[in-house]
Order: C-alpha cells, then structure tokens, then sequence
C-alpha cells in the first residue's frame, strides 16, 4: 500500500501517544488524558502524517458490523449507514467500519489490542478501515465492509488491498470455550483459528460475582478455558472468502501485547492503556 501514491494511511505507535477521541472520556478510577492533550497527540500526529488538509474522521466504536459511508456535502461530512442498521443519532455515529470515495477525508480506527484493517480498492480509488477484536471478527465485518465497496461503488474485490495492522496475537489472545464455540458454529475453518494456549495446564480461577468482573463491553475478562484466538487468521479467512486476493494481504508482525513496548495493549495494561490509530484517505 505504501507504494500507492494516492494512499495515505498509517498505524500509530505507543510513541504518538494516545490517540483516543477527546470526546470519550476515560472510564472512572483510571488515570485521565486531559482532553486537550489528546487533542494535541492526534494534531501532531496528523502533522507528522502530512495529512492537515484531510478531515479525520472518527466513531464511535461499538464491536459492531455496522459500516458507514462518509460523503462530503459541501463544508460538511455527512455518514451514511451501508446498508445496515445505525445506532447512535445527536451523541455521535456509532459503527465499526467506514468506507469513502472521498479525497482528503482520513477515516480512522482506534484500538488497543483489537485489529485494525485498511482496505484500499486500488482501481476504483475506494478506502475502508474496519476494527475488529474477536466480536466484530465472529460478525464478519471485514467481510461486509468488503461486500459494502462493492455494493456502493462496484469495487472488484480482486482490486481491493488490504493491511492487517498490529493487534494482540495467538500469543496472548486467550478466550473461553463460548468463544470458541461461537467461531466454530459461525465459520466452517473455525477450529483454525485457536490453538491451544499456554496457560490451559494451570487451574482455573474461581469464577467472580459478576459485579467484581464487569469491564468495558467488548473486553470482558473471560474465563481462562485454554484456547488462543488468531484474530488474523479469522479477519484472513473473511476477506479471502469475500474474493480478496491471498497475495493482497498484508499482515504487520506485531503482537500488542508482546511488544507493550511499542503499542498499547487492553490485555496488559488494562482500562488505563491508551488508543492507537489507524488511519487511511485518499490524496486529492
Ligand atoms: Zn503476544
């Protein structure tokens, strides 16, 4: 993708610092980014992009499939829902994927862990960027956002490129049986996406009230039942079944949580990690 001259896109490092909205605050009892720091991280990493004429654009990110499409109506963005049902209204535009043919619009996803994906149809000047942890994975919105670029702008998915950014990995993706099971009944290569993890030897923690255990949706703390979730294996599968070229996928090689030295990863640091960005547009 970076020798597509009309591509901007980039995955934002630990160095940027957090990239979260300064709209959403960080949840009560973790250490706050004052809202006008976030707004500075994500200033001097739109500088350092060469990207100051684009309009960002970003949601909020609900694990969901939705897919949005952002048109440009004179001065103003407007979102329009892909064919799926939209949440959200007058609080902000709630989904998990964009998709534009707009130039200088910048769509953006945010992640700690959860795998961000951008997509650029290399014939039709079409971007996408989708974010999927293992519950967008299980909704197959990789999948759909690649059916929304055909349905909307014809794309060929033959066309389409993709890079997988860096997420949590194998390594360190450890689920319970429910979502394992939930894969396997939902993909016919689902037992491939697990493997057996390191800890499934130990015992078993006693299960908590649920009150002690609740977390942000999306990330709850799941039993440690022994299986490992490849988030990259699953997104793969999706968007090779949706017709994209296995050589016109690109995956970075790196673990968040492994490499906490370089990302931010919910696993290791838990509600007070911070968000990277992952960001594409179309040069005018
Ligand atoms: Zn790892």
């Amino acid at each position: 993708m970076a020798r597509v001259p009309w591509i901007l896109h980039a995955f934002s490092t630990r160095a940027c610092g957090d990239l979260r909205s300064p709209d959403t605050p960080r949840p009560a009892g973790t250490a706050s980014v004052r809202p006008s720091v976030l707004r500075k991280n994500r200033q001097r990493f739109l500088l350092q992009l060469g990207a100051r004429k684009f309009d960002l654009v970003a949601v909020r990110q609900i694990h969901s499939s939705t897919v949005v499409q952002v048109i440009r109506n004179g001065t103003r963005l407007e979102y329009r829902p892909a064919g799926y049902p939209i949440a959200g209204g007058v609080s902000g535009v709630y989904a998990d994927a964009l998709v534009t043919d707009e130039p200088e619009v910048l769509l953006s996803v945010s992640a700690a862990d959860c795998l961000p994906v951008l997509i650029a149809d290399l014939r039709g000047l079409v971007v996408a960027a989708v974010h999927s942890g293992w519950r967008g994975a299980l909704k197959r919105t990789a999948e759909k956002t690649v059916g929304d670029m055909r349905r909307i702008f014809g794309s060929k998915p033959r066309d389409l490129i993709a890079v997988l950014g860096p997420s949590i990995r194998s390594c360190c993706y450890e689920v319970g049986q429910e979502v394992a099971d939930a894969f396997c009944g939902e993909f016919v290569r689902g037992e491939e996406f697990f493997c057996k993890s390191r800890a499934s030897a130990e015992p078993t923690a006693p299960a908590q009230p649920g009150f002690l255990s609740r977390m942000p949706p999306g990330h709850d703390r799941l039993p440690r039942l022994g299986f490992c979730l490849d988030l990259v294996r699953a997104v793969r599968d999706q968007l090779e079944s949706a017709g994209v070229p296995d050589r016109r996928i690109h995956v970075m090689d790196f673990c968040t949580s492994c490499r906490n030295d370089m990302f931010f990863s919910y696993r290791r640091e838990g509600a007070a990690a911070g968000r990277a960005m992952a960001v594409i547009g179309i040069r005018s």
